[in-house]
């Protein structure tokens, strides 16, 4: 259903943020394998933070309002939140929405969007000083920006592109149990690590695919 006062990005949101309540103590209990077990209630308050900012930033569809609305709410979430997931969730909307904000009052692509993505991903590694392969949340983002520039080369509409790299996204989370942590809080775990997925993976995951169900609605 639509939000009386967002866009689609604040819709989206919304939606990432039912799906990360539903897991809460899943993300919790990840996080307590290999961390410090708070990152269910971090991103929940984070998000919960993100999408009321984003309902604020009015109506409308568009890059420009998209942007807008993905520009507060990465403030938002990177002040409400804390921990290294919160400036880094922060930065991954703060600069999709800078790319979006700047394009304009046009309509949302998959081909417009594509080089925000790019964007984004680099700047979170930048910021954490992070790859890929490390078992982080960077392990889910790389495919998930790598599926939707594919798809967006390939001319895909972007509720396709964005449900694809959603899937992929997915798998990868999924397919981080099999790592050994190397990066943040859970790199002292090591080894120790294997056969529990990465929970900042597992939320990217998660709120990839509640936007694109929002995005196919
Ligand atoms: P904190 O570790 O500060 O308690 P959270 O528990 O909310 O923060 O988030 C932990 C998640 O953040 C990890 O599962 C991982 O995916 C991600 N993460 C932590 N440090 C980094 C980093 N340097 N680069 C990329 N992702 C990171
Ligand atoms: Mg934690
Ligand atoms: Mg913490």
């Amino acid at each position: 259903a639509p939000t009386p006062d967002g866009g689609v990005a604040a819709e989206a949101l919304a939606a990432a943020l039912a799906a990360v309540e539903s897991h809460e103590q899943e993300l919790g209990r990840l996080d307590a394998v290999a961390g410090d077990g708070d990152h269910g209630q971090g991103i929940v308050r984070g998000l919960r933070a993100a999408a009321a900012a984003a309902r604020t930033s009015g109506p409308g569809d568009s890059a420009e309002a998209s942007g807008r609305a993905l520009l507060l709410a990465g403030t938002a979430l990177a002040d409400a939140a804390g921990g290294a997931s919160g400036a880094l969730y922060g930065l991954l909307l703060t600069e999709i929405g800078g790319g979006l904000a700047a394009a304009g009052p046009v309509p949302v692509t998959a081909k417009l969007l594509s080089p925000s993505v790019e964007a984004a991903f680099e700047a979170v590694c930048e910021l954490g000083g992070g790859t890929v392969g490390e078992k982080t949340m960077l392990d889910a983002l790389a495919p998930f920006r790598g599926t939707l520039v594919e798809h967006a080369a390939a001319g895909a509409p972007l509720a396709a592109a964005w449900t694809a790299a959603a899937v992929a996204a997915t798998d990868a989370a999924r397919a981080t149990a099999d790592m050994p942590a190397r990066r943040g809080r859970a790199a002292r775990l090591g080894e120790r690590g294997r056969g529990h997925a990465d929970p900042g993976a597992t939320s990217l995951a998660l709120m990839a695919s509640a936007a694109a169900d929002v995005l196919n609605a």
